[in-house]
Order: C-alpha cells, then sequence, then structure tokens
C-alpha cells in the first residue's frame, strides 16, 4: 500500500500532469445567410462517419451561446443580416467568424441584387475564410483546425 501511495505522489508530480493542458475543442454554430445549400451540404458530410470531425475535436451547437466559432454560408441577404448579428452578438468571447464558400466571400456566385449584401467581412469581422463553391469537407476540415491551432 504505501508503495502503491509512493508511487501516485511520483506521478502526480511528473512535469506532465502537473502542466496545464490547453483545451483543443471548438464548438461550430452554423448561419445559413442566402446559400443554394450546397455548402451545407458539404458542411453536413463533416459528420458522416468517412470524416467524423468529432475526431479533430470539432462539433456542431444548436445554440449561439454554446459556440467558438460562428460559420457563415451563402450570399448575405438583407433579411439575414439581423439574424447573424445577432448570433454573433450572443456568442462569448473569444469568438472566430468564418465565411464559408465564395458566396459569403462576396464572389457573387447567385447574383447581384439589392436584397444580397455579398460579403459577410461587410457586416462581421472575419477571421477565417474558406473558399470554393463549394468548399470540399477536407477544405472546411483544414480551415476549422487552423483556428482550433490559433485558439
Ligand atoms: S458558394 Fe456555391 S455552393 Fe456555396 S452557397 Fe454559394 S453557390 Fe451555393
Amino acid at each position: 500500500m504505501i508503495i502503491l501511495l509512493n508511487n501516485l505522489r511520483k506521478i502526480r508530480k511528473s512535469e506532465n500532469l502537473m502542466r496545464p493542458r490547453k483545451v483543443r475543442s471548438l464548438a461550430v454554430r452554423h448561419c445559413d445567410g442566402g446559400s443554394c445549400n450546397g455548402c451545407e451540404h458539404e458542411l453536413s458530410l463533416l459528420s458522416s462517419p468517412c470524416y467524423d470531425f468529432q475526431r479533430f475535436g470539432l462539433s456542431v451547437v444548436a445554440s449561439p451561446r454554446h459556440a467558438d466559432v460562428l460559420v457563415v454560408t451563402g450570399s448575405i441577404t438583407v433579411a439575414m443580416v439581423d439574424a447573424i448579428r445577432r448570433a454573433y452578438g450572443a456568442m462569448p468571447e473569444p469568438r472566430k467568424v468564418v465565411a464559408l464558400g465564395a458566396c459569403a466571400l462576396g464572389d457573387g456566385v447567385l447574383g447581384q441584387d439589392d436584397r444580397i449584401i455579398g460579403r459577410l467581412d461587410d457586416i462581421l469581422p472575419v477571421d477565417m475564410r474558406i473558399e470554393g463553391c463549394p468548399p470540399t469537407p477536407e477544405q472546411i476540415i483544414n480551415g476549422l483546425t487552423k483556428l482550433l491551432e490559433q485558439a
């Protein structure tokens, strides 16, 4: 018993256990700013057995109050600006914003219209831009894991 207790004390004092561990997870909240659903289709594949994005510490949450990162897809329509800003406002600090896909980057894939703002940058501070129409699941995971490394 005494030997066991001594070993336990040694383990507790070991450098690895005493060092604070870095948190390695990122909770994602998605907002559709006015997309064709192509980006959403690729985004939904992340949780499939093929990509299994939870193994990287990534997860999708239903509320922005639980989110670390806001992922926005689609051409930003005037009708969605308020909802996107409110979702961002509800997120705890530090919070990140990802513009996902050519539309959110302002490439105008879905055309120009008075009801379309276009660039996510015009309404929120964007931390990460993921290109593509739509971006592949690999591109999305690469972008999100880069954010995870910065966290
Ligand atoms: S970037 Fe392409 S796939 Fe994504 S919403 Fe725009 S048109 Fe659709």
